[in-house]
């Protein structure tokens, strides 16, 4: 797998504009810092091989060699990604009432993996209204004090890289489809060498059809309400088709039309909308509020899960098939929309070809694209 410089890493993501401001790259030097949403690169850096690149979910993410280095199988273009089962799931009676997205199944995961041991912490995004609070929670409390969705990109790994340098591990992350994709370029290229950021012990991903650019929205957002008196944001499932922000004063709804084109554009070549990459993947229930969809990956997520339930975390319930025929489809509508979009960019590249791509598949894949098979 490809890897190269910060340079690079300025030419083929941050000035094309597909910079999603992960964090990845930010706490791992002096140089790339996390700003209004926005990550800067304060002075030049000549490396010709750095984390900053080999980790950005951007460029290079040859999602072919990914999956035989991690999942020991192809990438495929159909399906949601490896999985052992798919089941709705709510918190249990364990977890406190607080402000979650859904049912709190991704809060009461962590409080579980922080009861079982599994990790010490877990990097979360907190924040409320328009701020992201990227942040180390170690305790039940903690952990519920960053529930909810906060639908513009944030740099919570920036915050992975912080925790781990000051010597805390192993650690979970909560993350959105992006951010797992970063977290598997780290498990596909370690880094040893160079201290102690690396990949995360457990990945809860979370669904993601796209996020939301932090300065615009709150631009646009400005001229509707008093930004400080926003409390929450929602995007119910379909039909509603409306962001729902409910500030101190009220609520409001604002057609998805009308910010669609905050949407960044790193968004439109994403192909996953499950997470895949994730132990876990946690996204919302359609047509069930109070419940999610949970998408158990590996045998370390269905041990997680029994333990969550067990310890009352956590309630889960069969997942009607009807549903995962639903949710199959659209992860399969945003791949093949994703990997139209790269290739329409000319950065869609094949795995081992030299010139710069952000995503490469198979030979079979990219001919399949190209000839409009996977559509
Ligand atoms: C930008 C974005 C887009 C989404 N789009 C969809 C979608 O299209 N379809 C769908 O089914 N679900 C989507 N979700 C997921 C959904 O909103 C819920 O997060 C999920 O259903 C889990 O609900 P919960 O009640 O278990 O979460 P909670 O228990 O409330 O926990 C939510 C967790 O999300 C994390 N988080 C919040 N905001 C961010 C962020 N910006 N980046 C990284 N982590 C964050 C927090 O750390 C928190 O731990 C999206 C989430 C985000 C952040």
């Amino acid at each position: 797998m490809i890897t190269r410089g910060p340079r690079q890493l300025l030419a083929e993501v941050q000035q094309p504009g597909l910079c999603i401001g992960c964090g990845s790259c930010v706490e791992l030097c002096p140089y790339f810092r996390s700003h209004g949403g926005k990550t800067v690169m304060l002075h030049d850096c000549d490396l010709p091989e750095g984390r900053c690149h080999a980790w950005c979910p951007k460029t290079e993410l040859d999602l072919e060699g990914l999956a035989q280095e991690l999942w020991d199988a192809p990438y495929s273009a159909q399906g949601m990604g490896p999985h052992l089962a798919v089941v709705a799931a709510k918190a249990g009676p364990r977890l406190e009432a607080g402000s979650y997205q859904a049912g709190g199944t991704v809060s009461a995961l962590v409080c579980a993996a922080l009861e079982q041991g599994l990790v010490q912490g877990a990097i979360l995004t907190g924040g409320r209204g328009l701020d992201t609070a990227p942040t180390l929670a170690q305790t039940p409390e903690e952990v519920t004090a960053c529930a909810g969705s906060k639908f513009t990109a944030a740099p919570t790994l920036a915050a992975l890289n912080q925790a781990q340098a000051q010597g805390c591990g192993p650690l979970a992350v909560v993350a959105t489809p992006c951010q797992s994709a970063a977290l598997a370029q780290r498990r596909a290229k370690p880094w040893p060498q160079r201290g102690a950021a690396g990949p995360a012990e457990l990945v809860i991903g979370l669904f993601c059809n796209w996020s939301l650019d932090p300065q615009g929205l709150a631009r646009f957002l400005a001229q509707r309400v008093e930004l400080a008196s926003i409390r929450s944001m929602d995007i119910p499932p379909p039909p509603a088709g409306v962001l729902q922000v409910e500030t101190t004063d009220g609520s409001l709804e604002i057609p998805l039309d009308e910010i669609r084109d905050l949407i960044p554009p790193a968004c439109a070549m994403c192909p996953d909308m499950t997470s895949e990459w994730a132990d876990l993947s946690v996204g919302m229930y359609e047509g069930r509020p109070g419940w999610n969809t949970l998408v158990v990956r590996n045998e370390k997520a269905r041990t997680l899960t029994e333990a969550a339930v067990e310890a009352g975390w956590l309630v889960v319930e069969e997942f009607p098939v009807a549903n995962k025929e639903h949710l199959v489809h659209a992860a399969q509508g945003k791949r093949s929309r994703g990997l139209g979009a790269a290739l329409a960019q000319g950065l869609l590249g094949v795995s081992g070809e030299d010139q710069p791509k952000a995503l490469r598949v198979s030979p079979e894949l990219y001919q399949a694209v190209e000839s409009g098979e996977v559509a």
